[in-house]
């Protein structure tokens, strides 16, 4: 589903943001990614959105070689990958539907459709009944769940998320992060960059660990803890 192969990063500059990283996460898995700051997370999660380019090696998403596809493919390259960020990225002059609904006006779907799949994507983050509030009349964790919501409404295969719960105390955190593990059961593949590591081991799932650019462990997921 997602493959690195010997892939390295150099920004102009000339900081090596990460060097011959190697790893594969098959179709249906889930793993936390963590490292310090500047470790190479964001950077790593860029690639495979085709935000950035790899400098050396082979990124594969779905058995597409990336630096083999013109940039003008990326559009749809990240139509099969829900990305959430730290700072939601909520338009605030539209409703809860309103944004998660976004991904599918622009894939020009008919309103029926999007009515029935929003709601669908509002209800497994336990927020149908907010669909006409607008974002900022909601607390952090109910924000970032809509950012969640938007994310999953066009049912990518892939989902990856950067410092998700960055501003989210540590209850909320633990419940955005199941909210992961059952996306992640219904088949979706996970990716989930975090420096929350006292959070992170006590989900159970595999973890792989940046320093200074290079992946330095990749610890398996806990029996009875995994995918599925
Ligand atoms: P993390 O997400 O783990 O904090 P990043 O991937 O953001 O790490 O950064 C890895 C390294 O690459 C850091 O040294 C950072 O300063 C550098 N870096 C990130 N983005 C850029 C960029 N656009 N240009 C130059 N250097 C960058
Ligand atoms: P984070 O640590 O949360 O990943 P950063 O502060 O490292 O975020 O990066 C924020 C933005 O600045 C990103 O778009 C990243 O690519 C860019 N950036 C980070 N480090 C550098 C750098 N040394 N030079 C240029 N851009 C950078």
């Amino acid at each position: 589903m997602i493959r690195f192969e010997h892939v390295s990063k150099r920004y102009p500059g000339g900081i090596n943001a990460l060097t011959d990283i190697n790893f594969e996460l098959v179709q249906g898995e889930m793993a936390f990614l963590t490292g310090h700051s500047g470790a190479g997370k964001s950077t790593l999660l860029r690639l495979i959105l085709m935000l950035e380019q790899a400098t050396r090696g082979q990124v594969l998403v779905e058995g597409r070689n990336l630096s083999r596809l013109s940039m003008r493919t990326a559009p749809r390259i990240r139509q099969r990958i829900g990305m959430i960020f730290q700072d939601h990225k909520l338009l605030r002059d539209k409703t809860v539907f309103d944004n998660v609904a976004l991904p599918l006006m622009i894939a020009g779907l008919r309103y029926a459709d999007i009515r029935k799949r929003v709601r669908a994507a509002l209800d497994k983050v336990g927020l149908l009944q907010r669909e006409r509030a607008w974002p900022l009349a909601l607390s952090g964790g109910e924000q970032q769940r809509v950012g969640i919501a938007r994310a999953i409404v066009g049912m990518p295969p892939v989902l990856l998320a950067d410092e998700p719960t960055g501003n989210l105390d540590p209850e909320l955190s633990a419940s955005l992060f199941q909210l992961f593990r059952e996306l992640n059961s219904l088949g979706v593949t996970v990716l989930i960059a975090s420096h929350d590591l006292a959070l992170i081991r006590r989900m159970g799932q595999r973890v792989l660990v940046l320093s200074g650019g290079s992946l330095i462990d990749d610890i398996p997921a806990l029996e009875g803890g995994g995918a599925a």
